[in-house]
């Protein structure tokens, strides 16, 4: 059997793994790609809601109004649902993630990613151009919708602090709503208007046009699984379909499933996942979708997808791989078809997905300290598309000894002990 070699194996090819694995190559890496997937971008990069968020200045941190606690834990909000029978799994993280949202923590969490945020649309734009694949980004923003006036009030107090930080926007009343999407119905107080962000119209297709132009400048794809890893005397090594993959260097970037590599190895990471779901439906006649819109009271969005308008659904606290439970999208796809002329939907079942979150709305990346070779690029929460290429340049500069763009520190595994 054959024996493949490479300088660095990246396992997982979702948008964070191929960002990670263009950035080492044009550092003249040779890399191999390994997914379970013939094809890259098949799961949690394809389904999520297609921005490029550069104006998320603040991650989304557990709230610390007792109210909205209030409502969550009564399990009827439409933003935020649990799985009930499996809050004894996901009950501790959900502690560490409550402690890391003190507003001091959440406020370093922000300023640690916003040089990542700041330069996430800055390195789509670069591959998006040298991929040839222009179509699959639209400069079109998004718009948050508010059905109170109260919920406005504190979205408009967001957006200013956001602000400061350089975040362009305005907020939009019932008038300016309806001139940007005039097919919208409802009663809104208000939205706010974000022009900056960039939408993917197919999330899932731009993942496969970076793993497209990583294979046309001489990179190589193997389908592996991952959890086959094994260090030896040469490096790294996975069992490939023909015989053993090899490298010196491996980068675990398996999203939501790093933990099948990274615990076996002995490193206690709290990696979490907050579930998600999403429905292509048709538009009905001529209505046309300008923007992604958020219903943010109602909890759900709406993007104007290749496919069909793409409803997304909010946060589910559940196993990793408990089965589905979509009562978010059964309650929101009513207040969708009110919203904006939906038709049939066009996929015969809903797809569901996790983001892969620390505690800190963090990833992790950077050298894994007790493994010589052995590097982490995962947890990139509700921004893995937003963030992908941006964290595959900041691991590759420190992978190759370059100068990192960004401060490093706040994303070493060594914050969990
Ligand atoms: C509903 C929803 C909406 C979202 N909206 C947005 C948004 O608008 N903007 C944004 O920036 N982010 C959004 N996100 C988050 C974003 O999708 C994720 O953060 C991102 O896709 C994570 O990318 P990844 O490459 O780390 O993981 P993935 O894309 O899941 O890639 C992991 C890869 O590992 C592979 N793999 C797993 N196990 C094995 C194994 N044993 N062996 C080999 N390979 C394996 C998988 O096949 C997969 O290809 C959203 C997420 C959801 C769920």
């Amino acid at each position: 059997m054959a024996e493949l070699r490479a300088d660095v194996l990246v396992l997982g090819a979702g948008m964070v793994g191929v960002g990670a694995a263009l950035h080492l190559q044009q550092r003249g890496r040779d890399v191999i790609v390994v997914d379970r997937h013939e094809l890259a971008g098949e799961e949690t990069s394809f389904g999520n809601a297609g921005l490029i968020e550069c104006a998320s200045v603040f991650p989304y941190m557990f709230p610390r109004d007792f109210g909205q606690i209030l409502r969550y834990a009564m399990n009827r909000a439409p933003q935020v649902r649990y799985r009930l029978s499996d809050l004894p799994t996901f009950l501790p993280w959900l502690m560490r993630y409550f402690l890391a949202s003190s507003p001091d923590r959440a406020m370093h969490s922000a300023m640690a990613e916003l040089p990542l945020i700041r330069r996430s649309l800055i390195e789509h734009e670069a591959l998006i151009a040298e991929a040839g694949v222009p179509e699959l980004l639209r400069r079109t923003g998004w718009i948050k919708l508010f059905r109170s006036e109260a919920t406005l009030a504190a979205a408009a107090v967001d957006f200013e602090r956001a602000r400061q930080y350089g975040v362009a926007g305005e907020v939009l009343d019932a008038g300016a709503i309806a001139a940007r999407e005039p097919n919208l119905t409802g009663d809104f107080a208000g939205a706010v208007y974000l022009p900056a962000p960039g939408f993917v119209p197919d999330p899932g297709g731009l993942a496969k046009a970076y793993a497209a132009l990583f294979g046309r400048k001489g990179g190589r794809f193997v389908v592996g699984d991952a959890r086959t890893l094994e260090q030896d005397a040469g490096g790294w090594r996975i069992a490939g379909p023909n015989g053993a993959v090899v490298a010196r260097d491996v980068v675990v970037a398996l999203g939501p499933w790093s933990d099948l590599v990274f615990r076996p190895l002995g490193y206690k990471i709290p990696l979490g996942v907050k579930r998600g779901y999403h429905l292509h439906l048709a538009p009905r006649g001529n209505a046309v979708l300008h923007h992604p819109v958020l219903d943010s009271d109602l909890g759900y969005l709406l993007a104007p997808m290749n496919r069909g308008i793409r409803l997304t659904t909010g946060v589910e606290f559940a196993r990793r791989d408990a089965p589905p439970t979509p009562v978010q999208l059964k309650r929101a796809l009513p207040r969708a078809h009110a919203l904006f002329p939906l038709g049939e939907a066009v996929d015969a079942k809903p797809w569901i997905g996790a983001r892969p979150c620390l505690p800190d709305m963090l990833p992790v990346i950077g050298k894994a300290p007790r493994h010589a070779g052995l590097w982490f690029n995962f947890g990139h929460q509700h921004h893995g598309l937003t963030l992908g290429p941006a964290t595959g340049r900041l691991l590759a500069e420190m992978m190759t000894g370059e100068t990192p763009f960004a401060d490093a520190s706040p994303f070493a595994v060594e914050r969990f002990g």
